[in-house]
C-alpha cells in the first residue's frame, strides 16, 4: 500500500460542535498540521469572541492562518485561497498531513475545490462590482424592473424564468452577460456546468468530516457557550472592538456595517446598542437583550452552516466520486459528548489512517445511525441552476378580494432553495396560520379576522 503524499483532511460543521478539538486529535494521530478555515479566527486578538483554541489546547500541533492577520486588514476569500494553498503545499513538502478545519463555507470550498470550476455556490452577491457592470447598470437606470425583465425574457427566456421581476440585480446581471459577451447567460451556465461535470474539480484527494450534533442538543450547548464567553470576559473584548471601530487609525476604515473583518463576529452587532449606550439607564436592559440576540444569532448561524453543508458541500463532494480526484465525506456524531472518544475521536482517526494509506474506506452510511440518516438526505450532485423552477406560494399570494390594497399580490420564489427557505420563513408560517384560522372561522367571521391580520403582507 502506498502512502498518500498529497492528501487533504478537511473538517467542517457548525460553530461550537468541537471541530478544533477533533482537528488537533486527528493531527496528533497522523502527523498532521492544522490550517484554520474560519474567517474570524484568521485575525489576531479577540480570542473569546472568535472562539480561538489556546496554545495549551493545541498540544504542540502546529496551527496555520490562526490569528495571523492584523485586525484592521481586510482579508478576502482570495487571500485565504492563496495562503491556504501555500500552507498545504509546505505541509506536503514536510511529508506531513494538512488538516483544514473551520466553519466558513467559502474558505473550505476555496481550499478544497478549483473554485473556477465550482459554480454551485454563487458568490456574485459578495463580489464587488466591476467597471463594466457599473457602466451597464447606469445605462439601464431609466428602465423599470418590468421593462428589464421583459427584455431578458425576449433574449434569454430560460434565464428570465429564474429571476423574479423585481430582482433587478439578477436580471441586470443576466442582461449584462449577454451584452458584454454576446452569449446568453443560460448558455454560459450550461457550458460551465458541462465543463464542471467532466473536469477534476478537487485540488487534492480529500477526506471530509462533517462533525454534527443534533440541533436541540447543539442549541443548548451554544446557549451555554455564550454564557461561558461572558464569564471569560467577552464584554472586555467587545468594548475594545467597539473603541477600535471608532478609531481612524485602527478599525474605523473598515466601516461599521458588520460586513467586514472582525465586525462580523457574532455578538458585536447584537451588543452594539448596549456598547453605544454604556452610561444610560437602560444599559442593563440592553445588555440582557444583547445576550438573547446573540444566542439567537448563533443558533441561526449554525442552521445556515448545516444547510450549506447538506445542500452544497456534500453534493459537490459526492459528485467527485465519479472523477479521478475524489472527496470521501463522513459524518461524525458529536451529539453525546460523553462518548466523544469512541464516536468522534477514534472513528475519525481510524478513517484518517486508512485514507492516508490509500486503503479501502468504510461505507460512510455505516458509521452511525445519524450518519445514515443525514447522508440519505444528501443529493449525489449539486442542483443545476438550469433545473431551477419558479414557484408560486399559494399561501402567501393573494387575489384581488383577499388583498388589503385591492391589488392582486403574488409571491414567487426563484428556484428550489429559495422556495424551501420561504416555506420555513416566519412570514410564510404566519400567513399559513392566518389562512387556517380564516378557513376555520368561516365566512361570517372572515371580515373581522381579516382586519386583525392586516400586517400579513408587509414582508414581500
Ligand atoms: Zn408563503
Amino acid at each position: 500500500m502506498s502512502l498518500l503524499r498529497n492528501g487533504l483532511i478537511a473538517i467542517t460543521g457548525t460553530t461550537g460542535v468541537g471541530k478544533s478539538q477533533l482537528a488537533i486529535e486527528i493531527a496528533r494521530a497522523i502527523n498532521g498540521e492544522v490550517i484554520n478555515a474560519d474567517a474570524l479566527q484568521v485575525y489576531h486578538g479577540y480570542p473569546i469572541i472568535t472562539n480561538k483554541v489556546t496554545d495549551a489546547e493545541m498540544l504542540g500541533v502546529p496551527h496555520h492562518l490562526l490569528g495571523t492577520v492584523g485586525p484592521s486588514t481586510e482579508y478576502t476569500v482570495q487571500d485565504f485561497e492563496r495562503d491556504a494553498l501555500l500552507k498545504i503545499n509546505e505541509i506536503h513538502q514536510r511529508d506531513r498531513v494538512p488538516v483544514l478545519v473551520g466553519g466558513t463555507n467559502y474558505y473550505i470550498q476555496s481550499a478544497m475545490f478549483r473554485t473556477a470550476l465550482v459554480s454551485s455556490i454563487s458568490r456574485d452577491s459578495e463580489e464587488p462590482q466591476g467597471e463594466v457592470e457599473r457602466e451597464f447598470e447606469t445605462s439601464m437606470a431609466a428602465k423599470t424592473n418590468q421593462q428589464l425583465w421583459e427584455e431578458l425574457k425576449a433574449a434569454d427566456p430560460p434565464m428570465a424564468e429564474k429571476w423574479h421581476v423585481n430582482n433587478r440585480r439578477k436580471v441586470l446581471r443576466s442582461l449584462e452577460i449577454l451584452h458584454t459577451t454576446g452569449k446568453k447567460h443560460s448558455v454560459w451556465v450550461e457550458e460551465s456546468e458541462m465543463a464542471r461535470k467532466s473536469a477534476d474539480t478537487l485540488r487534492f484527494p480529500t477526506l471530509l468530516f462533517w462533525l454534527y450534533a443534533d440541533t436541540p442538543v447543539l442549541n443548548t450547548r451554544l446557549d451555554n457557550r455564550v454564557d461561558d464567553m461572558i464569564k471569560r470576559g467577552m464584554f472586555g473584548e467587545l468594548q475594545e472592538l467597539h473603541r477600535d471601530m471608532q478609531n481612524p487609525d485602527t478599525l474605523a476604515p473598515l466601516g461599521d456595517d458588520f460586513t467586514k473583518g472582525l465586525t462580523q463576529a457574532i455578538g458585536f452587532r447584537e451588543f452594539k446598542p448596549y456598547l453605544d449606550a454604556q452610561t444610560s439607564d437602560d444599559s442593563e436592559k440592553l445588555k440582557a437583550q444583547g445576550i438573547e440576540n446573540m444566542k439567537r444569532a448563533t443558533r441561526r448561524y449554525a442552521k445556515r452552516q448545516i444547510t450549506w453543508i447538506r445542500n452544497k458541500l456534500l453534493p459537490e463532494s459526492n459528485a467527485t466520486l465519479q472523477k479521478p480526484t475524489k472527496a470521501h465525506a463522513y459524518v461524525l456524531d458529536a451529539t453525546d459528548l460523553k462518548s466523544w472518544d469512541a464516536n468522534v475521536k477514534q472513528k475519525g482517526i481510524d478513517i484518517a489512517r486508512l485514507f492516508m494509506k490509500s486503503a479501502e474506506l468504510p461505507d460512510p452510511k455505516t458509521l452511525s445511525g445519524t450518519a445514515e440518516k443525514l447522508l440519505a438526505e444528501v443529493k449525489d450532485k449539486p442542483n443545476s441552476i438550469l433545473q431551477w423552477k419558479r414557484h408560486r406560494c399559494d399561501v402567501c399570494s393573494k387575489s384581488k378580494d383577499e388583498s388589503r390594497s385591492g391589488e392582486p399580490y403574488e409571491v414567487w420564489l426563484n428556484g428550489d432553495d429559495e422556495y424551501t427557505q420561504h416555506m420555513r420563513s416566519r412570514q410564510h408560517k404566519k400567513n399559513l396560520k392566518y389562512k387556517k384560522r380564516l378557513a376555520e372561522a368561516g365566512d361570517i367571521q372572515r371580515k373581522r379576522i381579516k382586519t386583525a391580520g392586516t400586517d400579513q403582507e408587509s414582508d414581500h
